[in-house]
């Protein structure tokens, strides 16, 4: 696909990959370890514009430095301490990465003032989703449109769909997740995901649950790992120095297949981020995941 000026509407071949470039762009959260990265991003990526920022934390600071003033054409941007200042700012698309509270108030206030938002928050429930399907409503008359995504990063969902591919090819599966000593939560949201992902492709495939191997024996509790959905066993490394990994291996007779991905940085999501940016606005009511966005 190939930008367009701003401003202009340019189409996937699909159909599902139209954007819009010359975005106006509001982060909030902005002072926190995503909010900063999407505010370098917007700052250096052509066709958006950071126009806002809000986070309470670092009310009254200047963007500039937030970013330790390495920001490309920084601009003039200062820090606000609450969504509703985004009110009297010409604004395009606010980008929500904060705590579940917070985001749930941004999603409100932008879908009655008619702002696009695109959300990385985790944690939305079903219950939190439908409320989110009833404020951005396709066609509404304020017309704000919404992607929510629990990762942005590329690589890893299409990880996830290339493990929900294989999974009906193969006799057994294990996946293994690696990340930095600081998680709390084991094993990741990511890996169960996968999981799920892999056993309804099985199912859909008609195929049952992976089989239990012969371990009869475990010398060690937890050795084999934990039993995750479809019966695929996982498993969770903490390490410092690691930052968000995870290898999905399958077995078959004679052969093996190994999905790797692997984040380094926070910059790992910001090419999803920016994929969203350029396409909420095109995408009528609420878009959940980037899988639609890839078009996969
Ligand atoms: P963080 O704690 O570093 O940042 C949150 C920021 O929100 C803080 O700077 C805080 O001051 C600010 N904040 C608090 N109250 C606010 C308010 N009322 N208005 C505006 N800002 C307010 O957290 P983080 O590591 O940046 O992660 C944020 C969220 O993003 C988490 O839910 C995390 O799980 C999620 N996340 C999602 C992805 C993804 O790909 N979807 C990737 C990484 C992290």
């Amino acid at each position: 696909m190939t930008p367009g000026p701003p401003g202009l509407v340019t189409r996937g071949p699909r159909g599902t990959l139209a954007r819009v470039t010359g975005m106006r762009v509001g982060v909030v959260g902005a002072g926190g370890r995503m909010g900063r990265e999407v505010c370098r991003t917007v700052l250096e990526r052509p066709g958006l514009d950071l126009v806002a920022a809000v986070d309470p934390g670092y009310s009254g600071s200047p963007v500039a430095d937030l970013l330790g003033n390495s920001g490309h054409g920084v601009g003039d941007v200062t820090v606000t301490d609450d969504v509703t200042a985004l009110s009297g700012v010409d604004i395009d698309v606010v980008v929500d990465f904060t705590h579940l509270e917070i985001s749930r108030r941004t999603l409100s206030h932008c879908a009655s003032a008619g702002i696009h938002a695109v959300v990385g928050t985790t944690g939305f429930t079903e219950d939190d989703l439908d409320d989110v399907a009833e404020l951005f409503v396709p066609g509404s008359v304020n017309g704000a449109n919404c992607v929510i995504a629990a990762n942005f990063a590329i690589g890893a969902v299409l990880m996830m769909r290339f493990a929900s591919i294989a999974a009906p090819w193969f006799e057994s599966a294990e996946i293994i997740e690696l990340h930095h000593e600081a998680k709390r939560d084991a094993p990741s949201g990511t890996s169960l995901r996968t999981a799920e992902g892999m056993a309804e492709a099985r199912a859909d495939a008609g195929k049952d649950a992976f089989p239990p191997d012969a371990t009869t024996t475990v010398v060690l509790e937890g050795a084999r790992g934990g039993a995750g959905p479809g019966g695929i066993r996982m498993h969770s490394v903490r390490l410092p120095g690691l930052v968000a990994h995870q290898e999905v291996l399958f077995g078959a007779p004679g052969q093996g297949l190994t999905i790797r991905h692997d984040s380094y940085d926070r910059s790992s999501f910001m090419d999803g981020v920016v994929l969203a940016i350029e396409a909420v606005p095109t995408r009528p009511g609420v878009t959940l995941g980037i899988e639609p966005l890839l078009g996969i």
